[in-house]
């Protein structure tokens, strides 16, 4: 599915719960910025889904809105490029949720692998909110109401898109048309970037971040309570690179391969310190963030001029999803005054 302009929609989002980070900046934000010329790029801040496993704490969600609108601006996303717009303010989504609501099974969402391990992570195995539960089918909303085409996540959201399609499937059929595109993930080269903790992922709800304007001191800090092979007690002994968690960033972050190559056979031969390698990280990580956190300090002075990007954005995103409603509800034969 593509435009006017014959530019293939993506449609691609975050949940405003926190400062974004390193495991955004390379599983999605670098594509984005990649992506926005040659893609009709859409950004949805999913405040309404933050709430889904947020709903004690609206202040935190509200917050980070413009937190997350700063992060994207800071990398190097276009407002003129890219639209950017907030998911609670979107009502065609809400409508189109309940919708789709009809077409999924409480089973099929319970496995949902993204949703089984959230549930988990968050304790909610017990009570699990009903809004959470049903966050699949809402995320097949969004996607769906920009009849997005492409869609850039990290691994952990391969599960989302599989629902997705299967509910485009089922809306296309109970229509008798392809009136929805299915949609592909967009993987990047680092879809699961773990924890500077050694954590599977860097994640918000986990603590183990480093954010985009982190403080070189942050960085320091973040880089030195790396594990390494804890079997690599000497310099002298070699050392093991695979599950090397500073070797993992490295290999996302060094932008230098072939010198990251002979280190790496160096390290495994022996007779290089983790603090060396440490300290090529950290050198390299300082160098990334710097400029990053000097737009983003310099856009913080001015949140009028957010705002309005995020109302403008929003306002043209209000149009694009209400069209997609009225021809879902039309295609499905619902009643119209
Ligand atoms: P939360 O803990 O609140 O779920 P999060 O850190 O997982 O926050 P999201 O807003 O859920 O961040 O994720 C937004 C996008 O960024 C998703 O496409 C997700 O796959 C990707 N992403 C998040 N963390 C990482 C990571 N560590 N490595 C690669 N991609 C990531
Ligand atoms: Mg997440």
């Amino acid at each position: 599915m593509t435009t006017a302009d014959q530019r293939p929609i993506i449609l691609t989002g975050d949940r405003p719960t926190g400062q974004l980070h390193l495991g955004h900046f390379v599983g999605s934000l670098r594509s984005r910025v990649g992506l926005q010329d040659s893609h009709h790029q859409h950004i949805l801040l999913a405040d309404a889904q933050a709430l889904t496993d947020n709903a004690d704490n609206f202040e935190k969600v509200r917050h980070n809105i413009l937190q997350v609108a700063l992060d994207y601006l800071a990398v190097g996303i276009d407002p003129t490029k890219t639209t950017i717009c907030v998911q609670s303010h979107l009502p065609a989504l809400n409508e189109l949720t309940m919708l789709y609501l009809n077409f999924v099974t409480v089973a099929r969402l319970e496995r949902n692998p993204t949703v089984k391990a959230e549930i988990q992570l968050r304790g909610f195995e017990r009570d699990i909110p009903a809004g959470f539960l049903c966050y699949p089918a809402a995320q097949a909303a969004d996607i769906t109401a920009f009849k997005a085409t492409v869609v850039p996540v990290g691994e952990d959201q391969i599960p989302m898109i599989e629902q997705t399609n299967e509910i485009v499937r089922r809306v296309n059929r109970q229509v008798g048309r392809e009136l929805l595109p299915e949609c592909k993930v967009l993987l990047s080269n680092v879809s699961r970037l773990p924890g500077f903790d050694g954590k599977a992922k860097m994640s918000k709800s986990l603590g183990n971040t480093i954010v985009l304007n982190a403080s070189d001191k942050d960085i320091k800090k973040a880089v030195n309570a790396m594990y390494t092979d804890p079997n690599h007690l000497r310099i002298e002994d070699p050392g093991q690179v695979e599950g090397n968690i500073v070797f993992t960033y490295l290999d996302a972050f060094d932008p230098n391969k072939e010198e990251l190559e002979e280190l790496k056979a160096h390290y495994r031969r022996g007779g290089l310190g983790d603090g060396t390698v440490k300290k090529r990280l950290e050198g390299i990580l300082k160098e990334l963030i710097a400029p990053i956190r000097e737009r983003r300090n310099e856009l913080e002075k001015d949140p009028d001029y957010i705002l309005d990007i995020l109302k403008t954005g929003t306002d043209k995103c209000k149009i694009i999803t209400q069209a997609t409603l009225d021809e879902i509800k039309d295609g499905l034969g619902m009643f119209r005054f």
